[in-house]
């Protein structure tokens, strides 16, 4: 059998390994950190991305590399590319690791995202705060998740700063979020999730809720907007597709090259989930039947939520889902429950 070999032990990663093992794959977990997923992978590396004798060895004991986890560094991933495929691809990879070539990406392919201005210098920082006004958000161009590297602007005179690389992004004034799971194949055939509206707490998404009860039109447009990124992009695998809904029509927030937590639903409702349709992609396989037959709401646990487990073990129609990550530190994603309604 084939051996699929996954950038990032966290909780992407333990689900994207248990979905390979039922399709008969090994898996093979590369993690520099903590890996919860080691517990379910037939092999972990743990290892730094600058080891380059390990990363060599995990690229020679797989067939394919893909990842749950889209910041690793440029050299390890030249290194990996030299001796196995990665899925989905370095462009996918470039393009969002840095909100700067994201929304470059997005916009260049006719799409609306926020308006932006790239800041590197305290001078684009006024000319931005000029351009843009107020409400704004600043976000680091890297590294950030969970709404950490951002700073929100409601008064022109407050402009604080870190220095690292930054777009300040014109604040959208929406009434909604949702988010399209879309998959594409080796072959080119697309295919989407039903789009799932979102709702945040603390910077964090809380839930996520199949039907999302918006018009149709207006889903077909989000559908065809996913599909429209995986297609400029040539890429393979799942990727996530962040959008606000407005007046005006939608605009694209931000897109993830991996299986995404707002696709976590898909385990509940329908007969092939985001894991599944991912690693047919990534193996390529034909993409499997994503088609919506429950309604469902997805709700995160973070931190001391888990400790109404107990609770939750009582209740009809829920699956719940574990990380196994130990220590229920504030804000960390310690596992999820599916809700069929
Ligand atoms: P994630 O964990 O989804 O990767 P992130 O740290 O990359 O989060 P964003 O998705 O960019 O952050 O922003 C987090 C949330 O902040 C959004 O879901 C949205 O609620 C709000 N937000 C972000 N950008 C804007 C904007 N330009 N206008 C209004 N609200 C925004
Ligand atoms: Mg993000
Ligand atoms: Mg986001």
């Amino acid at each position: 059998g084939s051996v699929i070999g996954i950038l990032g032990g966290g909780q992407l990663g333990r689900m994207l390994s248990v979905a390979a093992s039922r399709l008969g794959y090994r898996c093979h977990i590369y993690e520099p950190g903590a890996a919860p997923a080691g517990d379910v992978a037939h092999a972990l590396t743990t290892a730094p991305y600058e080891d380059e004798a390990a990363l060599r060895a995990f690229a020679e004991s797989v067939d394919v590399i893909t990842y749950e986890f889209e910041n690793v560094p440029t050299a390890a991933l030249d290194l990996l590319e030299s001796l196995r495929p990665i899925r989905p691809n370095r462009r996918a990879l470039a393009v969002s690791q840095d909100r700067l070539s994201e929304k470059d990406f997005l916009t260049g392919i006719g799409l609306r995202t926020a308006p932006y201005r790239n800041v590197e210098t305290e001078a684009d920082l006024s000319e931005a705060l000029e351009a843009l006004g107020v409400p704004s958000i600043l976000k680091t161009r890297r590294l950030g998740y969970d709404g950490k590297g951002q700073i929100r602007f409601s008064d022109a005179a407050q402009r604080e700063w870190t220095g690292a690389p930054s777009v300040l992004e014109g604040f959208v004034d929406f009434s909604a979020e949702i988010s399209v799971i879309v998959a594409r194949g080796v072959d080119g055939q697309v295919a989407a999730y039903d789009p799932g509206l979102n709702v945040h707490r603390d910077g964090i998404l809380h839930t996520t809720a199949v039907p999302c009860g918006l018009p149709q039109g207006l889903l077909t447009d989000a559908v065809l907007i996913a599909a429209r990124i995986v297609n400029a992009l040539d890429y393979v695998g799942v990727m996530g597709v962040e959008l606000f809904v407005t007046r005006e029509g939608l605009v694209v927030n931000e897109i993830a090259p991996r299986v995404h937590n707002s696709g976590h639903w898909t385990q509940a409702g329908c007969a092939v989930d985001q894991f599944e349709q991912h690693i047919r992609a990534v193996a390529g396989l034909p993409l499997g039947d994503g088609q919506r037959y429950a309604d469902v709401e997805m709700e995160n646990l973070i931190g001391d939520d888990i400790l109404r487990i107990p609770e939750l073990l009582g209740r009809p129609r829920t699956q719940i889902h574990l990380y196994g990550k130990g220590e229920a530190r504030p804000g960390r994603k310690m596992g999820h429950i599916n809700r069929v309604l």
